[in-house]
């Protein structure tokens, strides 16, 4: 693990930083870090008793306003993390340090209603039917245009497997793959380096290919005012990079992306509505 010394999104150095806690499921699934009650019998003469949690410090970056977890998880310890990720293991132990967990994980299981609206929102900038691939699209259940699509290929990290009429590629293949359309959805707000991870999903596009991505516009990001964010944010859970819309301008277009569309709009997931950044992009020039 590394703690970020420059905007994982402008590259920026000038970071404000404020106390906040590395969540317990996080802490325990990654570094086997637990919460713990110091007490007079720890005998430190200059240390208060008390509950201590893991600490972190939130980032805020002051020239393009994205707002970020210090630590940096290597892949190893990303690994750790998302190794079967929202399967009947990870589930239990989330459960635990989360009661209420595994009812809300099977109702995002079923899949996004908002499909349709993302499909319409992609239409006019593909032909009837794309060539697909979802970057982290884990079983293809929310690949927009699954199901009448000339190619529905995923590259993702876990080895679930993949719905009807989808197929698991490497990373090889990927970039061998000729797509008019690379999706990756709810990604980019878990990965250590999202820039990094842009200029990756590149070297699966053409010029002609359209990349479509997809990641929470937090309620924090919301907020008109800009200086009470970063105070706000005393707990980091998975998603470790909020996005402010000058973040989102600065990484596609250092990862060498022209941004065609980028908007703000509600959908629906598991039962609830959440706001989602939705942008399409093409490589620059
Ligand atoms: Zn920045």
């Amino acid at each position: 693990m590394k703690i970020a010394k420059r905007c994982v999104c402008c590259g920026g150095e000038r970071l404000v930083a404020s106390p906040a806690i590395l969540m317990p499921f996080l802490a325990h699934r990654i570094f086997g870090w637990d919460s713990t009650e110091v007490t007079a019998a720890w005998n430190l003469r200059d240390l208060a008793p008390g509950r201590v949690y893991s600490l972190c410090k939130t980032l805020d970056c002051a020239a393009c306003g994205a707002i970020f977890l210090d630590m940096r998880f290597d892949d190893e310890e990303m690994g750790a993390l998302y190794h079967a990720y929202r399967g009947p293991d990870y589930c239990a132990m989330r459960e635990r340090f989360e009661p209420g967990y595994a009812r809300r994980n099977a109702a995002l299981a079923e899949g996004s209603p908002s499909l349709p609206q993302i499909e319409t929102l992609l239409a006019p900038h593909l032909g009837p039917r794309p060539r697909v691939l979802d970057w982290g699209g884990d079983t293809g259940l929310n690949t927009p245009f699954r199901g009448r699509c000339a190619a529905h290929h995923i590259y993702d990290i876990s080895d679930k497997p993949v719905i009807a009429g989808a197929e698991r590629v490497g990373l090889e293949q990927a970039r061998a793959g000729r797509y008019d359309l690379v999706v990756s959805a709810h990604v980019l707000e878990h990965v250590s380096d999202p820039t990094g991870l842009l200029r990756e999903m590149t070297s699966a596009m053409t010029r002609e290919t359209i990349l479509y991505l997809e990641f929470p516009h937090e309620e924090l990001m919301r907020r008109a005012d800009r200086d009470d964010r970063a105070s706000a944010k005393r707990h980091w859970h998975e998603h470790i990079n909020f996005f402010s819309e000058a973040a989102i301008d600065a990484m596609t277009a250092r990862a060498g992306l022209a941004v065609l569309e980028r908007v703000s709009h509600p959908v629906s997931a598991g039962g609830a509505t959440s706001q989602v950044f939705s942008v399409i992009a093409k490589l620059h020039g």
